[in-house]
């Protein structure tokens, strides 16, 4: 019998190992949706980095050759300060976030961190020194410890407690009957988009990168989730040269800058308060989402006073 058992274990050992590594190259492509083309150059030193300085410069880029997305944009994201990208649907926010990930290169100027331009680094030394909080996250079917761990492997249960504490998603696991051991992913547990944002959340705090790209979710939460995700941000960014994606207004006030793009251009740049007083474009999207916000605050009053 032993003779048959310890095969069968074996085989059952591979399986496993197969099917979770498809699951990951699943998952990774999916998230990432590499283009096979970039390739690093021949003998590439990795990163290099000093304080995490980040520069566009002159950036122009196009999916199709026919058609311009970004029309020679540059600004700097200084070390450990927040920079936010706001604008209409389509003006090519989330496209920045890929260049700068490196999925696609730029086709005109150039992109630097600590003064070198990420063409000529390896992007696996790229991508380990930025942190990822996609609008989608992707979660691998296993355990949510391991989902988080996945940001630092060698981590210790105490420090992805920790994480899952300060992503505020900790209160939440610990209603689980199985804790940081439920299954999560296509046949364990399914997590709702704010729940999935911050795990991907406790993930980066692992990982404890020195520059954080935030691409929000498109998708409505509602008041409470987006404050606590709100809340993990604040925490996740501090210190740490970011640059966010804001597909919404109410969580770009506090950042150091922010850039309004329309069209493939930085139309106005400033802080909330400089941009309010423009009266420009900035002003009259913050107005109309308030104008939104009210409404939907009024229709949800009425709705409870039914
Ligand atoms: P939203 O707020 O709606 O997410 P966005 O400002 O983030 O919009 P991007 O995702 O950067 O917009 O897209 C900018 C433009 O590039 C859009 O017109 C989009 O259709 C186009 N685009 C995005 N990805 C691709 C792609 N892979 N191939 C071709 N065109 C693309």
């Amino acid at each position: 019998l032993m003779q048959i058992a310890i095969p069968l274990n074996f085989v059952g050992f591979i399986y496993r190992e197969i099917r979770q590594g498809l699951a990951d190259i699943e998952s990774m492509f999916s998230v990432l949706a590499v283009p096979a083309e970039i390739e690093d150059k021949p003998g590439a030193p990795a990163l290099a980095v000093s304080s995490g300085a980040i520069r566009f410069e002159d950036v122009t880029f196009h999916y199709d050759p026919d058609r311009q997305i970004l029309k020679g944009l540059t600004f700097d994201v200084p070390a450990g300060h927040t920079v936010a990208v706001v604008g209409p649907s389509g003006a090519g926010k989330s496209t920045l976030s890929r260049l700068l990930f490196r999925f696609y290169d730029v086709t005109g100027g150039r992109i630097t961190i600590d003064g070198q331009d990420i063409r000529d680094i390896t992007q696996e030394s790229l991508r380990s020194a930025i942190g990822m909080v996609p609008q989608d996250t992707v979660l691998f079917n296993d355990t949510i410890a391991y989902n988080i761990r996945y940001g630092r492997p060698g981590a210790s249960l105490e420090e992805v407690q920790e994480a899952a504490r300060m992503a505020q998603i900790a209160p939440f696991i610990e209603t689980l009957p199985k804790g940081f051991d439920s299954e999560v992913g296509e046949r364990g547990l399914k997590l709702s988009g704010g729940e999935k944002q911050r795990v991907a959340i406790a993930r980066t705090i692992l990982k404890a990168p020195p520059i954080l790209i935030l691409d929000e979710a498109t998708s409505a939460l509602d008041t409470h989730t987006e404050r606590e995700i709100q809340t993990a941000l604040d925490q996740v960014s501090q210190n740490r040269t970011t640059l966010v994606i804001a597909h919404r207004l109410s969580t770009v006030v506090n950042a150091d800058q922010i850039l309004v793009l329309e069209a493939g251009r930085i139309v106005e740049r400033g802080t909330h308060a400089e941009l309010l007083a423009m009266g420009g474009l900035y002003h009259s999207m913050w107005n109309r989402q308030r104008e939104a916000d009210e409404a939907e605050e009024r229709l949800r009053a009425a709705r409870e006073a039914d």
